[in-house]
């Protein structure tokens, strides 16, 4: 608050302390003036407001230099408009003391307000039942000071007096300060600054305003009828329908004119018999006339403001709800919200697609295949759905059940169910139901449960052998009988164990290599690739192979095919036949290689010719080492280009033909 003070402080500049200070002297000069056979305090005092918007907008303190150079202001003005210096003393005093109070409470109760220490326009019907209530009681408090004084200094009063006091006191500080600081606080206020018309355009301005001067002209022309009340219409008008600040100009104007016309002696206040009596109901007629004309501008300005805070709270809502309806259609878990009654309230793409309703909207029975069978092949309990227990309160996490999906079959759904905070209008349970397909991943784990048993069987039968013969070494040494010669044969076999366990380890790598690493494709001459595998396996004159259209491949990975599919055809010979490999390749259709590997080896058996593919399927398992798992990397590799292979058997008689395609090369 001193902060804001200090700002308003600096805006203002002493030159309009001086302003002031002139004002509030010509003013109560001017207002002595028709006095006539009445006291001073009984005529209209336009300045009483001023001093109070003096400190309020110079954001003075109440102990300050501007409070003594007021109070000799007032003191001043006393004398010249005619007072005793007693009188004019102790009507400084009134004063100062009503404007001290006043600021005091307006910087208590309405410190929000522009001027009493915050920033905010006189725009709550709550504010302004503060803002009158602390004018009136700090007028009140003045009132009752300056006619004890009075009644001290000149030993006469009247109750009357005190009431007039009052009336003319209230009436100035409430069109003076409230005009000031409305027009203040929309000079400071940041651009855009709200509509000067309010809800009305200039017509209706022009229009209000004839009104007024019309309703006036009438009821001011017109001496013998009391015609005060229907001006009133005239400020409903402009409470209605403009700004706070145009409204209380009006008052203002109103105000001032009424008052002036009744000090002129014109109008329904001024034709009342007693001359201070007609002051007094002018007063409070203008008083009534601020006051009903912030009350309605005010409640209007709440009004708005409040139709505006709904405004934005509801674009608000629906900026949100948008986020939340982008975010959860991108997740690709399907998400669903249930509650205690089957409704189904939310759900996204992925989980229409997950529950095989992408052809249209998830309707509420969907959900229910949710609740049927778990992975196990065991069928749920009532009790034991996800939804039905999330919906009890629980959380449950990775549930796996199954679920029918229409044109796609049995997919496994991993579940997990968490209570959400209750509905508590419709006095509904909700849950929130996340799922994914883990169909693939399922079968990956089977997979390599399986791989895993058949990879611990195989590294165990050599580990095995190796034992064994290391166990024989041990005996012989320990009888003192091992000759050279058995040492030998002993050693050669655990050699041999440990290369097929080398081998196997090897070809592990590769198999899982074969799926992991990134396709790099280039352009793959395959003939010069054959030509180098058998120069590498010594093999130059067992393999022949003819001009082959370039491929588009990752050659690394070809070269792992070719190695494969030749080292089989050499290694998958009769004892004593030399072997005989020839590899030939066309383009099959614009964009494919097809690469045919023909072999004069044993075979294949014709039931074995898929399975061969396969992990570890090994067609001629005695005589021929080998782990069982080249065939199936070859698979994956060629499939990982988009290509097809097979295995049948030699149209030439003997051995076998494997055929696979590769995409061909283009510039
Ligand atoms: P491995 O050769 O290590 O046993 P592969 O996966 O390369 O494993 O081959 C799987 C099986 O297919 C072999 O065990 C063999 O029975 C059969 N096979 C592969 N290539 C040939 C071939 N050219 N001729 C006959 N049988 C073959």
């Amino acid at each position: 608050m001193p902060g804001d003070r200090k700002q308003q402080h600096a805006l203002v500049n002493p030159g309009t302390a001086v302003g002031l200070a002139g004002v509030i002297v010509v003013l109560a000069v001017l207002s002595s003036l028709p006095a006539g056979e009445a006291p001073g305090y009984v005529d209209v005092y336009p300045a009483g407001g001023l001093p109070i918007l003096w400190l309020l907008v110079r954001g003075a303190r109440v102990v300050s230099v501007d409070t003594a150079v007021l109070a000799v202001v007032l003191f001043g003005s006393n004398l010249l408009a005619g007072s005793d210096p007693d009188v004019a003393g102790t009507f400084a005093v009134a004063n100062i003391l009503q404007t001290v109070l006043a600021v005091l409470l307006l910087r208590r109760w309405c410190p929000q307000m522009w001027g009493c220490g915050g920033a905010e326009p006189l725009d709550r019907p709550r504010v302004l039942a503060r803002y009158g209530a602390a004018l009136v009681l700090a007028t009140a408090v003045g009132s009752a000071v300056a006619m004890t004084g009075v009644v001290a200094v000149e030993a006469h009063s009247t109750s009357l007096a005190g009431l007039l006091w009052f009336g003319r006191n209230l009436c100035s500080a409430l069109i003076v300060v409230t005009l000031g600081l409305l027009l203040g606080q929309r000079a400071s206020a940041p651009r855009p600054r709200p509509r000067l018309l309010g809800d009305a355009g200039v017509v209706e301005l022009v229009a209000a305003t004839a009104f007024t001067v019309g309703m006036y002209a009438v009821a001011f022309s017109f001496d013998d009828l009391p015609l005060a009340f229907p001006l009133l219409a005239a400020t409903v008008w402009f409470g209605l329908r403009f700004s706070t600040v145009l409204s209380g100009a009006h008052s203002f104007l109103v105000g001032v004119v009424t008052m002036t016309l009744t000090v002129m002696d014109i109008g329904p206040f001024a034709a009342v018999e007693r001359l201070d009596l007609g002051y007094l109901l002018a007063e409070f007629y203008v008083a009534t006339i601020v006051i009903t004309g912030l009350g309605l501008s005010t409640g209007r300005d709440e009004r708005h403001a409040l139709a505006a805070e709904l405004r934005r709270t509801e674009e608000d809502a629906v900026y949100q709800a948008s986020i939340r309806d982008a975010v959860i259609g991108s997740i690709n878990e399907g998400l669903l919200v249930v509650d205690e009654s089957g409704e189904l309230l939310v759900h996204n793409d992925a989980a229409a697609r997950m529950l095989g309703a992408a052809e249209g909207p998830l309707t509420t029975e969907s959900r229910l295949v949710l609740t049927t069978w778990w992975a196990d092949g065991f069928q749920m309990g009532d009790e034991d759905k996800p939804t039905v227990r999330a919906l009890r309160g629980e959380a449950v996490h990775d549930a796996e059940v199954v679920v029918q999906v229409a044109d796609v079959g049995d997919r496994v759904l991993n579940v997990s169910a968490i209570p959400l905070p209750r509905d508590v209008v419709r006095g509904r349970a909700r849950a929130l139901v996340l799922f994914r397909d883990v169909t693939t991943e399922l079968a990956h784990r089977e997979e390599l449960a399986a791989f895993a048993g058949v990879v611990a069987h195989d590294l165990r039968n050599p580990l095995a052998a190796i034992d064994g013969w290391t166990e024989m070494i041990a005996d012989e040494l320990d009888a003192g009988a091992l000759d050279a010669q058995l040492a030998q044969e002993f050693v050669s076999r655990v050699r041999s164990s440990s290369r097929r366990m080398r081998e196997l380890i090897k070809d592990l790598l590769a198999h899982a290599t074969s799926s992991q690493r990134d396709l790099e494709l280039s352009r793959v001459d395959v003939t010069q690739l054959v030509e180098e595998i058998a120069a590498a396996r010594h093999a130059e004159g067992f393999v022949s192979c003819s001009p082959i259209p370039l491929v588009s491949a990752d050659g690394v990975l070809v070269r792992q095919v070719l190695d494969n599919l030749i080292g089989n055809a050499l290694k998958y010979v009769a004892p004593g036949v030399e072997p005989k490999v020839t590899v030939h390749g066309c383009q099959t259709l614009p964009n494919l290689v097809t690469i045919q590997i023909a072999d004069n080896g044993i075979g294949i058996p014709a039931g074995e010719r898929e399975k061969i593919f396969e992990e570890f399927h090994r067609a001629h398992y005695r005589d021929y080492e080998g782990s069982g798992l080249g065939l199936s990397i070859v698979r994956r590799i060629i499939t990982r280009h988009d290509g097809t292979i097979m295995a049948r058997a030699n149209p030439a008689g003997q051995g076998s033909v494997f055929e696979f395609t590769l995409p061909s090369y283009t510039d």
